[in-house]
């Protein structure tokens, strides 16, 4: 499990006996919060008295790999220039803890040893001037260490930071390139890992039509077991569903060969594969591994980015597109779908394997899972590329139950509702640039994609029940 480590801040001027009593103090908070979070370690530091300390353990958590992320805390004043150095090495996200030992003020004892001792509202403000003016990006949580909002914030804290560690280095493919002449699906490349760390590469179709060519008859009887299990097989052609298990494993395979999170491929460079890969990368996606279609790698790589923020948090996460609406005044519903791929984390019911012709593209019919979609409060997250910078489009939605039964529409299908209203909702979205195409999630919410905004200085647009278009 990756670790946060626990750095507490003092001063040499207290003397021995103050500086064992802030050790024990702040071994006791990092020990509770280690017994408290779930996603992440928490690993005491030896308390940091002067700049070299400084220094020394930031560019130790900077070394560390299985540390993603610090949290600091001043139990007393530390005087912030001694912390220059440090945080100018600091590159791992920081959460600020700003709290104390003791929950309540001992009114009736409460003496200038204790108040030397416990002054975090003093150390703190001074160490959040520096930060603020070295520009540290850094989260800061306010409360008693034993607080469950305060714990919950920590959560979530290490939720993202988790998901910025994976997003450094992690590798996409992309089979072809994006669809021919669409605009938002393409991106700077080179920026992209710069910023995120997203490494994009292409990969010929040929490089998986070779693994599907050598797969043999009892993995794909194998994966055909294990969709037996999951899903309703509701068709008779068979060879047809097998063709889409043959796709699975090559494409696992290949996932696994070359260390791919996410990846992409498009209907108009599928030489060698007789459908468009459908129920196989639905099935994938189940898996937290990011898809994006239409060669869509930002939003392939952001999916599996808030797959791993959503890791430990109950909910469902994955790729979506915008598709039609109902426009029925004052009860506005949008209907998202995609041609074959949504991941069956958004199923409300049993997905059912069903075979149908597709209208573009030129292949034979492929199978995919059909399904109607879950209920709940959720957000949809878009990334856009501006020219100049990468933009987020974060929108709450409702996703609702579909009003009739659509038993024509042969793929799987979420409606929702937009905020603050529909109107609204869309005109912001649009004016924003964002994209159809949008990774949604019921397990995340606004706040967390607030804070992968700012930790990779992404601008972000929020549209929630305050946004008004002017
Ligand atoms: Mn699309």
């Amino acid at each position: 499990m990756k670790k946060l480590y626990f750095i507490t801040g003092s001063q040499d001027l207290y003397g021995e006996e103050t500086l064992r009593q802030v050790a024990a103090d702040s071994k006791e908070m990092a020990e509770f919060l280690d017994s408290r979070l779930k996603s992440v370690k928490v690993e005491f530091q030896p308390i940091v008295r002067n700049s070299d300390e400084a220094e020394d353990v930031c560019i130790k958590a900077v070394a560390d790999k299985e540390c993603i992320g610090v949290i600091t805390w001043m139990h007393t004043f530390s005087p912030a220039k001694m912390w220059i150095r440090g945080l100018q090495a600091l590159r791992k996200p920081m959460l600020h803890l700003h709290t104390q030992a003791n929950e309540k003020l001992p009114y009736g004892s409460i003496d200038m040893d204790f108040m030397n001792l416990n002054q975090s509202a003093h150390g703190d403000r001074e160490f959040g001037f520096i930060c603020t003016r070295l520009n540290v990006k850094r989260e800061v949580v306010v409360g008693y260490y034993r607080d469950p909002d305060v714990i919950a914030k920590i959560e979530r804290f290490a939720r993202v930071a988790a998901a910025l560690d994976y997003s450094r280095g992690m590798r996409v493919a992309m089979f072809g390139n994006n669809m021919r002449d669409v605009a938002v699906t393409d991106g700077d490349r080179v920026e992209s890992e710069i910023r995120y760390g997203w490494n994009v590469n292409y990969y010929g179709i040929g490089d998986l039509t070779d693994i599907a060519d050598g797969v043999t008859e009892s993995e794909i009887n194998e994966k055909m077991s294990d969709y037996a299990d999951k899903y309703d097989m509701a068709t008779d052609k068979t060879d047809s569903v097998k063709e889409q298990a043959r796709y699975q494993v090559a494409i696992e395979k290949f996932l696994k060969n070359e260390r791919i999170a996410a990846f992409t491929d498009t209907f108009q460079d599928l030489h060698g594969l007789k459908q468009l890969p459908g129920l196989a990368v639905q099935d994938i996606m189940a898996k937290g591994v990011g898809f994006g279609p239409e060669g869509d790698y930002k939003t392939s790589a952001l999916m599996a980015v808030m797959c791993k923020m959503a890791e430990g948090a109950y909910g469902a996460t994955a790729f979506m597109e915008d598709y039609t609406y109902d426009l029925t005044r004052g009860s506005e519903k949008e209907l998202a779908a995609h041609m074959l791929e949504v991941s069956p984390v958004f199923a409300a019911n049993k997905p059912k394997i069903e075979v149908h012709p597709l209208g573009i593209g030129g292949k034979e019919a492929p199978a995919r899972l059909v399904f109607d979609g879950i209920e709940g409060d959720a957000i949809a997250v878009s990334m856009v590329d501006m020219g100049t910078h990468f933009r987020l489009i974060c929108a709450k939605i409702k996703l609702i139950k579909q009003p009739e039964p659509m038993p024509k529409l042969p793929v799987a299908r979420l409606m929702w509702e937009l905020i603050p209203d529909f109107r609204t909702g869309a005109a912001a979205w649009i004016y924003a640039g964002g994209a159809h195409h949008a990774v949604v999630s019921t397990a995340l919410t606004v706040q967390d994609i607030k804070m992968f905004a700012k930790f990779t200085d992404t601008e972000l647009i929020v549209i929630d029940e305050n946004t008004r278009v002017d």
